[in-house]
């Protein structure tokens, strides 16, 4: 198949990487040019479970596209959130009428804005367990194990999905067809709706933060914004299964020391948050829907407030 990856940091490095594995035509396109210029030069290298891998990847900067003859079957997004709609604008012309667009970028609402480019019937939403980092330009971690559920938006697009799905497991990515992939989508907002903003602004881990008097709390009012939201776009949170996993995260044994990727793009990178399509996007569809949010809106205000204390970029 012939890929386009869309936001070539660390996520679109795993995925254009283990899909050129896989004999796929790839090619990524990013707009960070440090990164550009060190694949360009020394091959998109990863730290690949332990083993150094380099393989040989066309780059391009997203503000240098319109000269490239790619005629894509697919395009998958994996830029930050607040990056989408450049990223959507500057690739406009790649996308054909055939074209199929994979938005896998956590948070909610992203279709709003990729169907204002893309018809919907073109469009699949998904949602992604795989993780991966950036060491340093050019240079990705990539460790463990991931999947990913997805879905066709259009509703004659399932046959397209499966095709999309069959790919990424040839990659070994582990892929398989949702059939309410918004429910996923919801359910994993909860856990970086909860995680992400709390740690951040609390400067803790999962687990100190999951040991505080007032965690329960604030875990089940912010969860019980989110399930509000979501039955008002017919997505399905089963309440109680989401709290155990939330509350999975504060196991010190497992995962509970980390520190989620909210906190280590504010606190570590000094960089902007995701949190407007997180809190924020539970805030501004409750408004819509006439749902009170005030925790998620006070979440998100708190983290926007952080962001300009430290000056984060
Ligand atoms: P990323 O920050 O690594 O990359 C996103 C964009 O930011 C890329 O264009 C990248 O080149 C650019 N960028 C990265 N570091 C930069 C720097 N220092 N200076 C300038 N530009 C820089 O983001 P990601 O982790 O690949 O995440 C992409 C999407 O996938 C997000 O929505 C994220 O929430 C989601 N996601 C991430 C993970 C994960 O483990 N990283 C897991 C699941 C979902």
């Amino acid at each position: 198949m012939k890929i386009i990856i869309a936001g070539a940091g660390a996520m679109g490095s795993r995925f254009g990487l283990m899909l050129h594995q896989a004999n796929n035509e790839v090619i990524l396109i990013d707009g960070w040019q440090d990164h550009i210029d060190a694949i360009n030069n020394n091959g998109l290298q990863a730290n690949f479970d332990g083993e150094m891998v380099t393989e040989s990847l066309e780059i391009y900067h997203q503000d240098d596209v319109s000269s490239i003859d790619f005629n894509a079957d697919l395009v998958i997004l994996f830029t930050k959130a607040m990056q989408l709609d450049s990223m959507m604008q500057s690739i406009q012309n790649m996308v054909g009428k055939n074209t199929k667009v994979l938005c896998l970028l956590n948070g909610i609402g992203h279709e709003d804005v990729i169907k204002n480019y893309v018809p919907l019937s073109n469009i699949l939403l998904g949602n992604t367990m795989w993780t991966a980092g950036i060491e340093a330009p050019g240079k990705v971690k990539l460790f463990g194990n991931g999947s990913i559920d997805l879905q066709n938006l259009g509703a004659d697009g399932q046959e397209a999905a499966e095709e999309v799905v069959a790919v990424l497991s040839e990659a070994k990515l582990n892929a398989k067809y949702s059939a309410n992939i918004l429910s996923s989508i919801y359910r994993k907002g909860c856990v970086n709706g909860t995680m992400n903003g709390l740690c951040t602004i609390l400067d803790s881990n999962m687990a100190d933060f999951g040991e505080t008097d007032a965690a329960d709390q604030i875990v089940e009012q912010i969860v019980s914004e989110f399930a509000a939201v979501a039955a008002m776009e017919n997505a399905d949170i089963n309440v109680p299964e989401v709290l155990a996993q939330i509350k999975s995260c504060y196991n010190r044994e497992t995962i509970g020391l980390h520190h989620p990727s909210m906190y280590q793009d504010l606190i570590i990178n000094n960089r902007l948050t995701e949190i407007d399509y997180i809190n924020g996007a539970i805030a501004r569809k409750g408004k819509e829907y006439g749902i009170p949010t005030p925790y998620c809106s006070f979440l998100t205000k708190l983290v926007h407030a952080k962001e300009q204390v430290l000056a984060a970029v």
